[in-house]
């Protein structure tokens, strides 16, 4: 049956080996956080509707500027590296791929391309993870109890580079090679999947699938998160950003200032989604917006509106500017106690 790859047994050996004879790349950042690799991407061709690549672009900024702020790598692939494993599938041979040529980073997080980060000060709580391979969000009822199609969203999800990681993969890609097997696979997962439509086997199904079904196995190294939005669906945020930034302020990560605002069943790139295009763009456009302004105000403008493209500066120009970035500074660490 279908593999990613020759089998690998002593990975954390082999890493831990190379990890000792380079040291000039070590897995921790300034400050002994955990070296962490974004990975995200997109199709190798352009889109169907041209307005997605602009919101690809978008996207891409938005993920570029929270990596820049907080020491994370990104990595942006546009290339299938596995025929079988085109579409949704593409995340998985492509994060074993980064984990075996990277063997510095101690994470590596997947994030979709509709996924945006929108709340630019919030920082993943590492520390919380120490005996953990899988950070996902999600709802241990729904997973457990339900067996709900969406338990997991696998739209925004860490693993830890280690051997754990690698074996999990090869158990999750075998429901993945498109034609006659991820058709039959996705019979399977909707058979058994609460909610689940018809249709071809997805890489989110099949992930709860595989926690369900074999939890013995892997359920204690996995972490379901949901006390902030690791992801967060986007219809139920984005319509009251105004009323966040009338009452909170940003770092929380939770509902009154979403981490991630994730565009699921959008598909500006496509050309079906499960809602207007229109509604989706404009969306698309305030959750840009939103989290621009988080970065804007480090150099002293914000967006005229969420709507609006259009900037306006936030302070006069000065010609000691180093004293309103310590200003900015120490008001960012009152408002994120
Ligand atoms: N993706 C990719 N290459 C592809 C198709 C998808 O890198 O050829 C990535 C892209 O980042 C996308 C994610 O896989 O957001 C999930 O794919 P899906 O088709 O579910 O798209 P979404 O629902 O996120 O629009
Ligand atoms: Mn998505």
């Amino acid at each position: 049956s279908y593999t990613l790859g020759p089998k690998i047994a002593n990975w954390d050996q082999q890493r831990e080996q190379w990890q000792n004879q380079n040291p000039g790349f070590p897995s921790k950042i300034a400050g002994g956080k955990p070296k962490i690799l974004l990975v995200t991407g997109s199709p190798p061709n352009p889109c169907d509707n041209p307005i997605g690549d602009h919101y690809l672009l978008k996207a891409t900024k938005n993920k570029i500027d929270y990596c820049r702020l907080h020491g994370i790598e990104i990595v942006y692939n546009m290339a299938h590296l596995d025929r079988e494993l085109a579409g949704y599938w593409a995340k998985l041979p492509l994060l074993r791929r980064l984990m075996l040529s990277h063997p510095e980073a101690e994470w590596i997080w997947w994030m979709d391309s509709d996924a945006l980060f929108t709340d630019m000060d919030f920082e993943i709580p590492m520390s919380k993870y120490t005996g953990y391979n899988l950070v996902i969000h999600g709802y241990p009822d729904l997973l457990f109890e339900q067996h709900s199609w969406i338990a997991l969203n696998t739209g925004s999800f860490l693993f830890r580079n280690c051997q754990w990681s690698l074996d999990l993969l090869d158990a999750w890609a075998p429901m993945g090679p498109k034609g006659p097997v991820r058709d039959e696979a996705g019979r399977l997962l909707t058979a058994n999947l609460k909610g689940r439509p018809a249709f071809e086997a997805d890489d989110q199904s099949a992930l709860i699938y595989l926690l369900l079904s074999q939890q013995d196995k892997w359920g204690n190294k996995v972490y379901v998160e949901n006390s902030y939005y690791l992801h967060g669906f986007w219809a139920g945020l984005v319509d009251k950003y105004e009323e966040m930034m009338e009452k909170h302020h940003p770092g929380l990560g939770d509902e009154r200032w979403p981490f991630v605002t994730h565009f699921v069943g959008c598909k500006p790139c496509g050309s079906y989604g499960d809602y207007p295009v229109e509604r989706c763009i404009s969306s698309m456009e305030r959750a840009f917006n939103f989290a621009d302004n988080q970065v804007l105000r480090i150099y002293g403008f914000a967006h005229r509106r969420l709507s609006s493209s259009k900037i306006r500066r936030i302070r006069n120009e000065t010609v000691t500017p180093l004293d309103i970035k310590k200003r900015i500074n120490v008001q960012d660490r009152i408002i994120s106690r």
